[in-house]
Protein backbone atom coordinates (compact mmCIF):
# COMPACT_ATOMS: atom_id res chain seq x y z
CA UNK A 1 0.00 0.00 0.00
CA UNK A 2 1.30 3.46 -0.43
CA UNK A 3 0.29 5.82 2.14
CA UNK A 4 1.27 9.62 2.46
CA UNK A 5 1.09 12.22 5.11
CA UNK A 6 0.85 15.89 4.18
CA UNK A 7 1.64 18.74 6.47
CA UNK A 8 -0.01 22.46 5.90
CA UNK A 9 1.20 25.14 6.92
CA UNK A 10 -0.46 29.02 5.89
CA UNK A 11 -3.85 30.11 5.14
CA UNK A 12 -6.99 28.66 4.16
CA UNK A 13 -5.90 28.49 0.50
CA UNK A 14 -2.86 26.30 1.70
CA UNK A 15 -5.81 24.05 3.59
CA UNK A 16 -7.70 24.09 0.22
CA UNK A 17 -4.74 23.13 -2.09
CA UNK A 18 -3.58 20.13 0.48
CA UNK A 19 -6.79 18.51 0.47
CA UNK A 20 -6.96 18.67 -3.33
CA UNK A 21 -2.62 17.09 -2.92
CA UNK A 22 -4.84 14.15 -0.85
CA UNK A 23 -7.62 13.90 -3.82
CA UNK A 24 -5.25 14.02 -6.42
CA UNK A 25 -2.99 11.24 -4.70
CA UNK A 26 -6.16 9.18 -3.40
CA UNK A 27 -7.16 9.28 -7.49
CA UNK A 28 -3.30 7.75 -7.87
CA UNK A 29 -3.83 5.07 -5.37
CA UNK A 30 -2.41 6.69 -2.44
CA UNK A 31 -3.86 6.32 1.43
CA UNK A 32 -3.69 9.14 3.66
CA UNK A 33 -2.14 8.21 7.08
CA UNK A 34 -1.96 10.22 10.03
CA UNK A 35 2.12 9.90 11.22
CA UNK A 36 4.76 10.27 9.42
CA UNK A 37 6.10 6.85 10.47
CA UNK A 38 3.53 5.32 8.49
CA UNK A 39 4.21 6.70 5.23
CA UNK A 40 6.16 6.64 2.21
CA UNK A 41 5.83 10.21 1.12
CA UNK A 42 5.85 13.13 3.14
CA UNK A 43 4.07 16.09 1.96
CA UNK A 44 5.17 20.04 3.57
CA UNK A 45 2.81 22.52 1.94
CA UNK A 46 4.31 26.00 2.74
CA UNK A 47 4.00 29.59 3.08
CA UNK A 48 5.63 32.20 2.90
CA UNK A 49 3.72 35.11 3.66
CA UNK A 50 5.38 36.51 6.77
CA UNK A 51 8.87 35.32 7.98
CA UNK A 52 7.75 33.65 11.02
CA UNK A 53 5.83 30.80 8.56
CA UNK A 54 8.62 30.29 6.59
CA UNK A 55 10.97 29.46 9.56
CA UNK A 56 8.09 27.07 11.17
CA UNK A 57 7.97 24.76 7.73
CA UNK A 58 12.12 24.98 7.14
CA UNK A 59 12.25 24.03 11.22
CA UNK A 60 9.95 20.84 10.89
CA UNK A 61 11.28 19.85 7.73
CA UNK A 62 14.41 19.58 8.97
CA UNK A 63 12.99 17.89 11.85
CA UNK A 64 12.72 15.03 8.80
CA UNK A 65 16.36 14.17 8.08
CA UNK A 66 16.45 11.18 10.48
CA UNK A 67 13.02 9.86 9.09
CA UNK A 68 14.30 10.22 4.88
CA UNK A 69 18.00 8.61 6.38
CA UNK A 70 15.79 5.52 7.75
CA UNK A 71 14.64 3.87 4.62
CA UNK A 72 16.27 5.85 1.48
CA UNK A 73 12.98 4.62 -0.75
CA UNK A 74 10.90 7.20 1.40
CA UNK A 75 9.93 10.64 -0.30
CA UNK A 76 10.07 13.98 1.46
CA UNK A 77 8.53 16.99 -1.05
CA UNK A 78 7.77 20.22 -0.62
CA UNK A 79 4.75 22.25 -2.14
CA UNK A 80 3.48 25.47 -2.15
CA UNK A 81 4.72 29.31 -2.25
CA UNK A 82 8.23 28.67 -0.38
CA UNK A 83 9.18 26.37 -3.63
CA UNK A 84 7.59 28.81 -6.32
CA UNK A 85 9.76 31.55 -4.41
CA UNK A 86 13.40 29.44 -3.90
CA UNK A 87 12.62 26.98 -6.89
CA UNK A 88 15.96 24.42 -7.32
CA UNK A 89 17.54 26.54 -4.54
CA UNK A 90 15.92 23.89 -2.07
CA UNK A 91 17.24 21.32 -3.62
CA UNK A 92 20.53 22.14 -2.58
CA UNK A 93 19.99 23.41 0.81
CA UNK A 94 17.49 20.59 1.84
CA UNK A 95 19.78 17.40 -0.03
CA UNK A 96 17.56 15.01 1.71
CA UNK A 97 14.71 16.53 -0.13
CA UNK A 98 13.11 14.70 -3.36
CA UNK A 99 11.14 16.71 -5.22
CA UNK A 100 9.99 20.76 -4.59
CA UNK A 101 6.90 21.86 -6.60
CA UNK A 102 5.10 25.03 -6.91
CA UNK A 103 1.62 26.42 -6.31
CA UNK A 104 -0.21 25.42 -10.15
CA UNK A 105 1.61 22.07 -10.16
CA UNK A 106 0.27 19.96 -7.48
CA UNK A 107 -2.55 17.87 -9.86
CA UNK A 108 0.79 16.25 -11.65
CA UNK A 109 2.38 15.14 -8.40
CA UNK A 110 1.67 11.28 -8.99
CA UNK A 111 3.41 11.27 -12.77
CA UNK A 112 5.96 13.36 -10.62
CA UNK A 113 6.89 11.12 -7.85
CA UNK A 114 6.31 8.11 -9.85
CA UNK A 115 9.40 9.90 -11.81
CA UNK A 116 11.43 10.34 -8.98
CA UNK A 117 10.67 6.80 -7.52
CA UNK A 118 11.53 5.32 -10.91
CA UNK A 119 14.76 7.38 -11.77
CA UNK A 120 16.06 8.63 -8.27
CA UNK A 121 15.99 11.82 -9.98
CA UNK A 122 15.33 15.10 -7.46
CA UNK A 123 13.27 17.28 -9.35
CA UNK A 124 12.12 20.99 -8.91
CA UNK A 125 8.75 22.05 -10.80
CA UNK A 126 7.91 25.45 -10.20
CA UNK A 127 6.39 26.85 -13.77
CA UNK A 128 3.25 27.86 -14.69
CA UNK A 129 2.38 30.98 -12.62
CA UNK A 130 0.78 32.60 -15.81
CA UNK A 131 -3.11 32.94 -16.03
CA UNK A 132 -3.57 28.79 -16.88
CA UNK A 133 -5.81 27.32 -13.95
CA UNK A 134 -4.49 24.36 -12.18
CA UNK A 135 -5.67 21.26 -14.42
CA UNK A 136 -7.41 19.20 -11.06
CA UNK A 137 -9.21 16.18 -12.74
CA UNK A 138 -9.41 14.19 -9.21
CA UNK A 139 -13.26 14.02 -7.77
CA UNK A 140 -13.15 15.74 -4.03
CA UNK A 141 -13.03 13.89 -0.97
CA UNK A 142 -14.16 16.10 1.69
CA UNK A 143 -12.98 15.51 5.57
CA UNK A 144 -16.37 16.80 6.92
CA UNK A 145 -19.18 18.97 6.51
CA UNK A 146 -17.80 21.93 5.75
CA UNK A 147 -15.03 22.09 2.89
CA UNK A 148 -13.50 25.02 0.56
CA UNK A 149 -13.76 25.56 -2.75
CA UNK A 150 -11.07 27.57 -4.76
CA UNK A 151 -13.16 30.00 -7.30
CA UNK A 152 -10.04 31.80 -8.12
CA UNK A 153 -6.36 32.21 -8.00
CA UNK A 154 -3.23 34.61 -6.84
CA UNK A 155 -4.19 38.14 -7.22
CA UNK A 156 -3.39 41.22 -9.23
CA UNK A 157 -3.00 44.20 -5.91
CA UNK A 158 0.31 44.11 -5.16
CA UNK A 159 0.20 45.87 -1.80
CA UNK A 160 3.63 46.58 -1.34
CA UNK A 161 3.95 43.77 1.64
CA UNK A 162 2.82 40.86 0.22
CA UNK A 163 4.84 38.25 -1.16
CA UNK A 164 1.29 36.68 -3.03
CA UNK A 165 1.40 38.47 -6.16
CA UNK A 166 4.54 36.73 -7.23
CA UNK A 167 4.03 33.12 -5.91
CA UNK A 168 0.37 32.66 -6.87
CA UNK A 169 0.53 34.45 -9.72
CA UNK A 170 -1.92 36.79 -11.52
CA UNK A 171 -5.72 36.48 -10.91
CA UNK A 172 -7.62 34.26 -12.85
CA UNK A 173 -11.08 33.13 -11.92
CA UNK A 174 -12.66 29.13 -12.38
CA UNK A 175 -15.81 29.23 -14.70
CA UNK A 176 -19.12 29.57 -12.48
CA UNK A 177 -20.45 26.29 -14.14
CA UNK A 178 -17.04 24.67 -12.82
CA UNK A 179 -17.33 25.81 -9.45
CA UNK A 180 -20.95 24.56 -9.26
CA UNK A 181 -20.04 21.14 -10.47
CA UNK A 182 -17.53 20.83 -7.54
CA UNK A 183 -19.93 22.36 -4.66
CA UNK A 184 -22.81 19.79 -5.87
CA UNK A 185 -20.39 16.98 -5.42
CA UNK A 186 -19.33 17.98 -2.38
CA UNK A 187 -22.73 18.22 -0.93
CA UNK A 188 -23.49 14.88 -2.64
CA UNK A 189 -20.46 13.78 -0.24
CA UNK A 190 -22.39 15.38 2.63
CA UNK A 191 -21.14 18.92 2.73
CA UNK A 192 -23.36 21.19 4.82
CA UNK A 193 -21.22 24.72 4.34
CA UNK A 194 -18.71 25.68 1.91
CA UNK A 195 -16.17 28.78 2.18
CA UNK A 196 -15.56 30.15 -1.45
CA UNK A 197 -11.97 30.96 -1.29
CA UNK A 198 -10.09 33.32 -3.41
CA UNK A 199 -6.95 35.72 -2.76
CA UNK A 200 -9.87 38.76 -3.26
CA UNK A 201 -13.16 37.69 -3.82
CA UNK A 202 -14.72 40.61 -5.00
CA UNK A 203 -12.94 40.60 -8.18
CA UNK A 204 -14.10 37.10 -9.20
CA UNK A 205 -15.10 37.39 -12.55
CA UNK A 206 -16.41 34.63 -15.29
CA UNK A 207 -15.55 35.59 -18.23
CA UNK A 208 -17.70 32.71 -20.05
CA UNK A 209 -20.97 33.53 -18.29
CA UNK A 210 -20.11 37.42 -17.17
CA UNK A 211 -20.81 36.72 -13.64
CA UNK A 212 -19.35 38.69 -11.06
CA UNK A 213 -19.13 37.46 -6.90
CA UNK A 214 -22.03 38.60 -6.27
CA UNK A 215 -23.76 36.37 -9.08
CA UNK A 216 -21.88 33.17 -8.41
CA UNK A 217 -23.52 33.51 -4.25
CA UNK A 218 -26.54 34.03 -6.11
CA UNK A 219 -26.22 30.85 -8.10
CA UNK A 220 -24.29 28.48 -5.43
CA UNK A 221 -27.24 29.89 -2.52
CA UNK A 222 -30.08 27.97 -4.87
CA UNK A 223 -28.15 24.82 -4.55
CA UNK A 224 -29.91 21.84 -3.12
CA UNK A 225 -29.01 20.38 0.38
CA UNK A 226 -26.18 23.27 0.53
CA UNK A 227 -27.02 24.87 3.84
CA UNK A 228 -24.48 27.85 4.48
CA UNK A 229 -22.35 29.55 2.15
CA UNK A 230 -19.19 31.42 3.53
CA UNK A 231 -16.31 33.74 1.42
CA UNK A 232 -12.97 34.79 1.97
CA UNK A 233 -10.85 37.10 1.60
CA UNK A 234 -12.77 40.82 0.26
CA UNK A 235 -10.52 43.26 -0.66
CA UNK A 236 -12.50 46.44 1.19
CA UNK A 237 -11.59 48.22 -1.75
CA UNK A 238 -13.66 45.84 -3.74
CA UNK A 239 -16.80 45.32 -1.99
CA UNK A 240 -19.25 46.56 -3.87
CA UNK A 241 -23.10 47.30 -3.36
CA UNK A 242 -24.33 43.99 -5.26
CA UNK A 243 -22.24 42.53 -2.80
CA UNK A 244 -23.59 43.99 0.64
CA UNK A 245 -27.41 43.28 -1.00
CA UNK A 246 -26.03 39.98 -1.84
CA UNK A 247 -25.51 39.16 1.87
CA UNK A 248 -28.46 40.72 2.86
CA UNK A 249 -30.56 38.63 1.30
CA UNK A 250 -29.21 35.35 0.14
CA UNK A 251 -30.56 32.66 2.56
CA UNK A 252 -27.46 30.95 2.81
CA UNK A 253 -25.28 33.16 2.97
CA UNK A 254 -23.37 33.58 6.28
CA UNK A 255 -23.19 37.08 8.12
CA UNK A 256 -19.79 36.93 8.49
CA UNK A 257 -17.28 39.21 5.94
CA UNK A 258 -13.36 39.01 6.58
CA UNK A 259 -12.13 42.23 6.40
CA UNK A 260 -8.87 43.11 6.32
CA UNK A 261 -7.90 46.77 7.26
CA UNK A 262 -4.28 46.22 8.17
CA UNK A 263 -3.29 49.74 9.35
CA UNK A 264 -5.75 52.71 11.11
CA UNK A 265 -2.95 55.21 9.29
CA UNK A 266 -3.73 56.91 6.09
CA UNK A 267 -0.15 57.54 5.65
CA UNK A 268 0.83 53.83 6.17
CA UNK A 269 -2.66 52.69 4.01
CA UNK A 270 -1.03 54.85 1.29
CA UNK A 271 2.59 53.09 1.30
CA UNK A 272 1.26 49.91 1.80
CA UNK A 273 -0.63 50.58 -2.21
CA UNK A 274 -4.20 49.05 -0.14
CA UNK A 275 -6.42 51.29 -2.49
CA UNK A 276 -8.59 52.96 0.09
CA UNK A 277 -8.52 54.77 3.34
CA UNK A 278 -9.37 54.97 6.95
CA UNK A 279 -12.25 56.81 6.40
CA UNK A 280 -13.80 54.80 3.23
CA UNK A 281 -12.83 51.58 5.58
CA UNK A 282 -15.34 52.61 8.15
CA UNK A 283 -17.90 54.16 5.31
CA UNK A 284 -17.94 50.50 4.34
CA UNK A 285 -17.94 49.31 8.15
CA UNK A 286 -21.12 51.87 8.59
CA UNK A 287 -22.62 50.34 5.19
CA UNK A 288 -22.33 46.53 5.87
CA UNK A 289 -23.98 47.04 9.41
CA UNK A 290 -27.17 49.11 8.04
CA UNK A 291 -27.91 46.18 5.83
CA UNK A 292 -26.75 43.45 7.93
CA UNK A 293 -27.49 44.45 11.30
CA UNK A 294 -25.94 41.67 12.94
CA UNK A 295 -23.08 40.62 10.91
CA UNK A 296 -19.86 39.73 12.16
CA UNK A 297 -16.96 41.58 10.56
CA UNK A 298 -13.26 39.72 11.37
CA UNK A 299 -10.14 41.50 10.27
CA UNK A 300 -6.11 41.44 9.66
CA UNK A 301 -3.88 43.73 11.01
CA UNK A 302 -0.08 44.59 10.73
CA UNK A 303 2.22 46.53 13.19
CA UNK A 304 5.94 47.98 11.98
CA UNK A 305 5.20 48.24 8.77
CA UNK A 306 8.65 50.77 7.41
CA UNK A 307 8.26 54.29 8.64
CA UNK A 308 4.99 53.66 10.97
CA UNK A 309 5.42 56.05 13.71
CA UNK A 310 3.52 55.77 17.57
CA UNK A 311 1.36 58.53 16.08
CA UNK A 312 0.10 55.83 13.14
CA UNK A 313 -0.07 53.19 15.45
CA UNK A 314 -1.82 55.10 17.74
CA UNK A 315 -4.60 55.00 14.75
CA UNK A 316 -4.64 51.37 14.30
CA UNK A 317 -5.49 51.53 17.97
CA UNK A 318 -7.93 53.97 17.41
CA UNK A 319 -9.46 52.31 14.40
CA UNK A 320 -9.70 49.08 16.12
CA UNK A 321 -11.74 51.09 19.35
CA UNK A 322 -13.95 52.48 16.61
CA UNK A 323 -14.31 49.56 14.61
CA UNK A 324 -14.89 46.94 17.25
CA UNK A 325 -13.83 43.83 15.14
CA UNK A 326 -15.09 40.42 16.02
CA UNK A 327 -12.07 39.03 15.88
CA UNK A 328 -8.34 39.77 14.15
CA UNK A 329 -5.21 38.41 12.97
CA UNK A 330 -2.40 40.24 13.77
CA UNK A 331 1.15 40.15 12.93
CA UNK A 332 4.48 42.20 12.83
CA UNK A 333 5.95 43.53 9.40
CA UNK A 334 8.20 41.38 8.08
CA UNK A 335 10.40 42.14 4.84
CA UNK A 336 9.54 39.92 1.85
CA UNK A 337 12.19 40.16 -0.97
CA UNK A 338 11.13 40.81 -3.94
CA UNK A 339 8.10 43.45 -2.80
CA UNK A 340 7.97 46.67 -2.78
CA UNK A 341 8.14 47.30 0.65
CA UNK A 342 11.61 45.59 0.80
CA UNK A 343 12.82 48.70 -0.88
CA UNK A 344 11.81 50.68 1.84
CA UNK A 345 14.07 50.85 5.56
CA UNK A 346 12.83 48.28 7.82
CA UNK A 347 12.91 50.77 10.15
CA UNK A 348 10.89 49.45 13.20
CA UNK A 349 13.20 48.10 16.03
CA UNK A 350 11.91 44.52 16.70
CA UNK A 351 11.51 45.50 20.24
CA UNK A 352 8.95 48.39 19.26
CA UNK A 353 7.02 45.85 16.84
CA UNK A 354 6.57 43.53 19.89
CA UNK A 355 5.23 46.24 22.65
CA UNK A 356 3.17 47.00 19.12
CA UNK A 357 1.02 43.71 18.91
CA UNK A 358 1.47 43.01 22.22
CA UNK A 359 -0.89 46.35 22.89
CA UNK A 360 -2.61 45.85 19.85
CA UNK A 361 -3.66 41.89 21.07
CA UNK A 362 -4.94 43.02 24.47
CA UNK A 363 -6.65 45.57 23.12
CA UNK A 364 -8.46 43.21 20.01
CA UNK A 365 -9.16 40.40 22.86
CA UNK A 366 -10.66 42.94 25.42
CA UNK A 367 -13.11 44.03 22.25
CA UNK A 368 -13.67 40.41 21.58
CA UNK A 369 -14.53 39.16 25.02
CA UNK A 370 -17.10 42.04 25.41
CA UNK A 371 -18.84 41.06 21.93
CA UNK A 372 -19.21 37.57 22.80
CA UNK A 373 -20.34 38.62 26.39
CA UNK A 374 -22.95 40.42 24.69
CA UNK A 375 -24.10 36.86 23.31
CA UNK A 376 -24.46 35.23 26.75
CA UNK A 377 -28.20 34.67 27.24
CA UNK A 378 -29.15 34.41 22.65
CA UNK A 379 -29.61 31.13 20.82
CA UNK A 380 -27.62 30.97 17.81
CA UNK A 381 -28.24 28.26 15.10
CA UNK A 382 -24.98 26.14 15.11
CA UNK A 383 -23.73 23.66 12.53
CA UNK A 384 -22.03 20.56 14.26
CA UNK A 385 -18.46 20.12 12.64
CA UNK A 386 -17.03 17.77 14.98
CA UNK A 387 -15.98 16.72 18.93
CA UNK A 388 -14.93 19.44 21.08
CA UNK A 389 -11.25 19.05 21.64
CA UNK A 390 -11.49 19.40 25.19
CA UNK A 391 -14.09 17.40 26.05
CA UNK A 392 -15.13 13.97 23.95
CA UNK A 393 -18.64 14.41 25.00
CA UNK A 394 -18.89 17.96 24.18
CA UNK A 395 -19.56 18.97 20.30
CA UNK A 396 -17.99 22.14 18.39
CA UNK A 397 -19.33 23.90 15.67
CA UNK A 398 -19.91 27.91 14.16
CA UNK A 399 -22.50 30.08 14.78
CA UNK A 400 -23.17 31.74 11.54
CA UNK A 401 -21.11 34.49 12.50
CA UNK A 402 -18.07 31.69 12.39
CA UNK A 403 -17.44 31.96 16.09
CA UNK A 404 -17.00 28.40 17.08
CA UNK A 405 -19.65 27.29 19.91
CA UNK A 406 -19.20 24.40 22.38
CA UNK A 407 -21.97 22.12 23.94
CA UNK A 408 -22.46 18.97 25.55
CA UNK A 409 -23.86 17.01 22.03
CA UNK A 410 -26.65 14.54 23.70
CA UNK A 411 -28.67 13.13 20.81
CA UNK A 412 -27.15 15.27 18.04
CA UNK A 413 -24.91 14.40 15.50
CA UNK A 414 -22.20 15.61 13.36
CA UNK A 415 -23.68 17.44 9.94
CA UNK A 416 -26.71 18.16 12.43
CA UNK A 417 -27.60 22.33 12.38
CA UNK A 418 -29.04 23.14 16.36
CA UNK A 419 -29.96 25.83 18.01
CA UNK A 420 -27.82 26.29 20.95
CA UNK A 421 -28.56 28.99 23.53
CA UNK A 422 -25.29 30.65 24.75
CA UNK A 423 -24.27 30.51 28.51
CA UNK A 424 -20.92 31.45 28.97
CA UNK A 425 -18.50 32.84 26.45
CA UNK A 426 -14.17 33.63 25.99
CA UNK A 427 -12.67 36.03 23.49
CA UNK A 428 -12.90 33.29 21.13
CA UNK A 429 -15.67 30.50 21.95
CA UNK A 430 -19.17 30.52 23.08
CA UNK A 431 -20.38 27.95 25.13
CA UNK A 432 -23.79 26.80 25.84
CA UNK A 433 -26.64 24.11 25.65
CA UNK A 434 -28.74 23.09 22.72
CA UNK A 435 -32.29 24.31 22.40
CA UNK A 436 -33.60 22.74 19.27
CA UNK A 437 -33.05 21.67 16.19
CA UNK A 438 -32.54 23.91 13.37
CA UNK A 439 -35.10 23.43 10.02
CA UNK A 440 -33.22 24.74 7.19
CA UNK A 441 -35.46 26.55 4.56
CA UNK A 442 -34.17 28.25 1.73
CA UNK A 443 -35.24 32.21 1.45
CA UNK A 444 -35.41 32.70 4.88
CA UNK A 445 -32.39 34.34 6.92
CA UNK A 446 -31.33 32.60 10.14
CA UNK A 447 -29.61 34.97 12.97
CA UNK A 448 -28.84 34.68 16.47
CA UNK A 449 -32.04 36.28 18.72
CA UNK A 450 -32.13 37.80 22.17
CA UNK A 451 -34.05 35.64 24.37
CA UNK A 452 -36.08 37.36 27.26
S1 LIG B 1 -4.88 41.71 -1.74
FE1 LIG B 1 -2.86 42.47 -1.13
S2 LIG B 1 -2.46 41.35 0.82
FE2 LIG B 1 -4.10 40.24 -0.24
S3 LIG B 1 -3.05 38.66 -1.45
FE3 LIG B 1 -3.34 40.43 -2.82
S4 LIG B 1 -1.43 41.59 -2.64
FE4 LIG B 1 -1.50 40.18 -0.89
Amino acid sequence: MKRFAIHTFGCQMNVCDSERMGDVLREAGWVEVANDSDAELVLFNTCCVRGSAEERAFGRLTLMKPWKAQRRERLLVLCGCIPQRDGSALLERFPFLDLVIGTRDYFRLPSLIERVMETGERLAVTCNIGIELPKIQAPRHPHGVTAFVNIMYGCDNFCSYCIVPFVRGREVSRSKEDILKEISQLVAEGVKEVTLLGQNVNSYHDAASGADFADLLAAVNVMPGLERIRFTTSHPRDVSEKLILAMAQLSQVCEHIHLPAQAGSDTVLARMNRGYMRGDYLALVGRLREEIPDVAITTDLMVGFPGETDDDFQETLALCREVRWDAAFMFMYSVREGTAAAQLPDDVPHEVKKARIAELINLQEEISAEKNASLVGSVCEVLIERPSSRNPHDLAGKNRGGRTVIFPGGNARIGDSVHVRVQHSTAHTLMGEIVGVEDFKAGEKSAASKEP
